[in-house]
């Protein structure tokens, strides 16, 4: 049994990764500040004797006798990240010093939730993990994907200067159930919309790309990647190469939820991504034979049919 950290546990991605360690037989802290996520996303898991949920900020020091920290605690969706660009910037690279701090005071492992933003709008695809990225420093993504890149940084110089042991995962764009019905990101959108009988909005003209992974094959891969050899550090792509146009994308969400909903079409936000494909060839190699196993079609059925529950939340 190990004791395991994960800051924004309380998150659509770090509500599963709680759920899947905890279930693995681990001792779990569970530490948010509740901005984007919810305890509704862990409720099930409290009252566990293993289970423990901290209220707190990563921009302040945290002190807990850990062996291994999973850092997720930042606000993921464009919307929200840009609400408070500042604190974003703040939550990336104070809590990444915070808990880098944590961990080399108790000796833990640290994983960094990293993404595929630190690409920013790729000219190389799909995009491998020596390239360095096109993002705009002073644009409207900058908050999140400079936050993210200064935190890459961080990690790899703690590493090399004071031993601490680090992983570094580039996370593309992953959906599933938990996920904050207004968060803006696509899919919950575009599924809530459908669901709802609303307009489905194609941001542009629907021609941009995204490749688009499941959950739970992103927690197979993080859980991977905690566990490799001291001596790989990342960082390594974790996405499922399967690119979409997002014009497609909301074609087979109408589809699959039989929606009355009609497509329309209104201005792309600056900067927006034009293309994005994950280069998974070091995960496989790396994390044991790694790959995604969800495809599109199977997981948005699970995220639908999660949604269609919850139907309250997306009122
Ligand atoms: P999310 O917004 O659902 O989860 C983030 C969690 O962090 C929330 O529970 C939020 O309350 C918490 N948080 C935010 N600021 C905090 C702070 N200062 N102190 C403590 N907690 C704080 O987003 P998510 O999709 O679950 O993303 C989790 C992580 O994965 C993030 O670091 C994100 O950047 C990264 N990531 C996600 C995706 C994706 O497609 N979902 C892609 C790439 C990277
Ligand atoms: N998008 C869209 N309609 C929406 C929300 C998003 O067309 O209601 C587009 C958005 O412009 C982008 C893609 O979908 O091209 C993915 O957006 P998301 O915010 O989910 O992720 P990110 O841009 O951070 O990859």
């Amino acid at each position: 049994m190990k004791r395991i950290l994960i800051t924004g546990g309380a998150g659509f991605i770090g509500s599963h990764l709680c759920e899947r360690l905890l279930h693995e037989g681990h001792d779990i802290i569970c530490l948010d500040n509740y901005y984007t996520g919810s305890k509704q996303n862990i409720e099930h898991l409290i009252g566990h004797p293993y289970f423990e949920l901290v209220r707190h900020d990563v921009t302040q020091p945290f002190f807990a006798e850990v062996d291994e920290i999973y850092n997720l605690a930042c606000p993921a969706s464009p919307i929200h990240y840009q609400h408070n660009p500042i604190k974003t910037i703040k939550t990336s690279v104070m809590g990444a010093i915070n808990m880098l701090g944590l961990a080399k005071r108790v000796n833990a492992k640290i994983l960094q939730a990293s993404t595929s933003e630190v690409y920013g709008d790729p000219e190389v695809h799909p995009q491998h993990e020596g390239y360095w990225g096109n993002v705009n420093p002073i644009g409207p993504r900058s908050s999140y994907d400079e936050g993210k890149r200064c935190a890459e940084s961080l990690f790899v110089n703690y590493h090399y200067q004071n031993n601490v042991r680090i992983k570094i995962a580039r996370i593309f764009n992953t959906y599933g159930p938990r996920m904050h019905p207004n968060d803006g990101r696509v899919i919950s959108n575009f599924v809530t919309q459908a669901i709802m009988g609303k307009d489905i909005t194609v941001y542009g003209n629907g021609m941009q790309t995204r490749s688009f992974q499941y959950v739970d094959d992103l927690v197979e891969g993080l859980i991977r990647l905690m566990n490799t050899d001291d001596s790989f550090i990342g960082p390594v792509n974790i996405g499922n190469p399967e690119e979409r146009q997002i014009i497609e994308l909301a074609k087979i969400i109408i589809e699959l939820t039989q929606s009355s909903s009609k497509i329309i079409f209104s201005s792309l936000p600056k900067d927006d991504p034009s293309q994005r494909q994950p280069n998974i060839k070091l995960a496989i190699e790396k994390l044991g034979g790694w790959h995604p196993t969800i495809g599109i079609e199977e997981g948005l059925k699970k995220t639908i049919d999660y949604f269609s529950k919850h139907k309250s939340c997306t009122k």
